[in-house]
């Protein structure tokens, strides 16, 4: 059998093809991981479109698909938390090699659930570091994935009224059977109306606002809305400079605060989704084989049909 190591590369602006990839040998202290499931993240989507974020630029090609699925094929010698499933090691068909930042799937969690523990991962951070308690008034600003995931896991840490915003009307319904308590299309609607009607159905100006859609706008909002001595978490990433209301959210004491993706967030995600606590499946709505990668980040980033999280299966079998 000749194994096949199909990877999606991206090599600048625009360029995304599929490559047939020597399966690499693990290090001590690496495992060869046969890749499952992947998410398509913002950031890639990002990454296709503009061949870079932030100071990020492409030099090199990269393999795309940070939010990964798998079975472990091969151990190198270092590596003892980790042991190769022997039924996997014979139906392999993409192997990925990546080093030991590699947390179990406990049984009753699937490789597509998997897949979406990464971007929950970032919810777990970006709630924690916003101080989120029982109790407590959040505005999400943005209903995909990652927005998604913060109302989940805001619902988790005992938020009790969360409002979500979103210029599309069919993820504001999503966001409602999720949990979401308040939702508010903001397509063609001025920062001014948008923060009255927010307070009006929150009761008040939000203690938290989780910023998920990496629009300028929306920061904008988020800082005018927040209450004095709130916090404005930056999740989503946009433009690399914008402009905002600074003097407000200095003399009113409203802390912006950011994160970079996630610090020992892995493990409370898994217990989270194994425990019932949090239930991810609603937000995968689509499924594309690796060969139709192209299909897959167009539907990503277009939201076709309401697309929210966009997951690639590695497997043929
Ligand atoms: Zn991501």
């Amino acid at each position: 059998m000749t194994t096949k190591n199909l990877c999606a590369v991206l090599k600048g602006k625009g360029d995304l093809c599929l490559e047939n990839r020597p399966v690499p040998v693990p290090l001590p202290n690496e495992v060869l991981i046969a890749v499952h499931t992947v998410g398509i993240c913002g950031s890639d989507i990002h990454l296709w479109k503009h061949g870079g974020i932030g100071n990020f630029t492409i030099q090199n090609p990269i393999v795309l698909g940070h939010e990964s699925s798998g079975v472990v094929v091969k151990t190198g010698s270092l590596v003892k938390h980790l042991k190769p499933d022997l039924y996997w090691k014979l139906n392999q068909r993409k192997h990925l090699l990546i080093s030991n930042f590699n947390e179990k799937l406990p049984s009753n969690v699937s490789l597509e659930e998997g897949s979406l523990m990464e971007p929950l991962a970032v919810a777990v951070h970006a709630c924690r570091r916003a101080e989120i308690t029982a109790g407590k008034s959040v505005l999400i600003c943005g209903a995909g994935a990652i927005g998604l995931v913060n109302l989940l896991t805001c619902k988790a840490m005992g938020a009790t009224k969360i409002c979500i915003t979103d210029i599309s009307e069919k993820r504001l319904e999503i966001a409602k059977t999720l949990g979401a308590t308040h939702q508010i299309c903001v397509k063609d609607v001025d920062t001014k109306t948008a923060a009255e009607q927010i307070k009006s159905k929150l009761g008040g100006s939000p203690d938290v606002t989780l910023e998920c859609s990496g629009a300028e706008v929306s920061l904008r909002l988020a800082i005018k809305v927040a209450k004095s001595g709130g916090v404005v978490m930056m999740v989503g990433l946009g433009a690399s400079e914008i402009t905002i209301p600074i003097i407000e959210a200095t003399v009113r004491e409203v802390d912006i605060k950011g994160i970079y993706r996630y610090a020992n967030c892995f493990p409370i995600a898994l217990e989270l989704v194994s425990s019932g606590a949090i239930n991810v499946k609603p937000i995968i709505t689509n499924l594309f084989h690796i060969e139709d990668v192209h299909k897959a980040f167009e539907t990503a980033q277009l939201g076709t049909d309401g697309a929210i999280k966009v997951l690639v299966r590695c497997q043929l079998t």
